[in-house]
């Protein structure tokens, strides 16, 4: 028995470098993209032969507020509390400016939801 390689795609994965890039947070992510946006541009410019290119990332999200990983609370029960502290499901877990920010979002997508249904 033989082992036989086959595909219908094969893909390139090109790293952008974060070489002088002195910033944190969105404007980090911001600059990494437009660097990736520049070498799309030049390997469509200059490669034959290329289907395709698209540009993907991964990363974590993280609080304006603390820069702490952003977690954000599942379990709720019926009253909208997880684990009987209070929190509400999607609220988020890292600190009290991004709970507060959350629920006054929350008030006020709720609000214009009842005026829509009323
Ligand atoms: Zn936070």
């Amino acid at each position: 028995m033989t082992k036989i390689f086959q595909t219908e795609s094969v893909y390139v994965r090109v790293d952008v470098s974060d070489y002088f890039i002195l910033s944190r947070g969105t404007e980090r992510a911001q600059a990494l993209l437009g660097r990736a946006q520049l070498v799309e541009e030049s390997i469509k410019r200059h490669v034959d032969d290329v289907a395709a290119t698209s540009i993907e990332s991964d990363g974590d999200y993280s609080c304006s507020h603390c820069e702490l990983e952003w977690e954000e609370w599942e379990e709720a029960d019926e009253e909208g509390s997880a684990a009987g502290l209070g929190f509400m499901r999607g609220e988020p877990m890292c600190c009290d400016a991004a709970s507060e920010e959350w629920r006054e979002a929350k008030a006020k997508r709720d609000a214009a939801g009842k005026k829509a249904s009323a």
